[in-house]
């Protein structure tokens, strides 16, 4: 089974439609999404509609995707994400909304990993380093777990008493080795913030036992439009172009 792993859309039209394309020739059986469809881009009824007709296998909620929907208000969130929030709430379709208000809460089992959209021991929880990746190894059971919510393509992976963190550059194949276990974060599609702006996605196989990360070249400038015009914050525009 190859697996098509898309991680925090952010409502970026423009960007889901580059991976999709870019991912179709490489050949993937099953979509599986980890959260944040919607939130600070300018396009989340498109992005969820284009999500919804991908089939995936399996979809969880991110945190952006719970306020949008209502689950949350967003105490938490800087006054951009909220006010992005706020804007994508009113915008939603009631079908839309309920989508969102039904996703599950990760970590979820698919065929024999993890899925979450944060640390597989908290879904709103953050893995920026090794301490947080050891305690989430610490913490739940698995081999390979996929994460996002940082935005950044990364390797974690622990193996008797070796753990490493690695970025996952532009088309780069990490071998899953079974005898250790891993934490990968594919990347976001529509914000990226490991100063790379093309949008990042990975497809697992799992008959050959690896991941590789794959980079989307797109309209970046057509996304930044439909931020601004939106009339949602022009820092949600402008970060784009320098993938941070
Ligand atoms: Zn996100």
């Amino acid at each position: 089974m190859r697996y098509l792993i898309l991680s925090d859309l952010h409502a970026n039209l423009e960007a889901l439609r580059a991976v999709l394309a870019d991912a179709a020739p490489r050949g993937y059986d099953q979509v599986l999404c980890l959260g944040d469809i919607v939130g600070y881009g300018g396009n989340p009824n498109e992005v969820v509609d284009l999500l919804r007709a991908q089939k995936p296998a399996a979809v969880i909620r991110g945190n952006h995707d719970k306020v949008a929907c209502g689950i949350e208000e967003g105490e938490h969130f800087n006054d951009i994400a909220r006010a992005a929030a706020v804007w994508t709430r009113e915008a939603l379709t009631a079908s839309n909304r309920s989508y969102l208000s039904d996703l599950p809460r990760g970590p979820i089992d698919v065929g024999g990993f993890l899925i979450s959209h944060g640390n597989p021991a908290d879904e709103d929880g953050y893995l920026l380093s090794e301490v947080d990746a050891l305690l989430a190894f610490e913490a739940v059971p698995f081999s390979l777990s996929f994460f996002g919510h940082t935005h950044f393509a990364c390797a974690f992976s622990i193996a008797a008493d070796r753990m490493t963190l690695e970025m996952l550059g532009e088309d780069q194949e990490l071998p899953i080795d079974r005898a250790a276990r891993y934490l990968v974060n594919p990347g976001s599609i529509g914000q990226p913030r490991d100063h790379n702006p093309r949008a990042a996605y990975a497809i697992y196989d799992q008959q050959a036992s690896t991941v590789s990360a794959h980079r989307a070249r797109y309209d970046v400038a057509a996304a930044q439009r439909r931020i601004t015009d939106s009339g949602l914050p022009f820092p949600l525009a402008y970060r784009l172009e320098f993938g941070v």
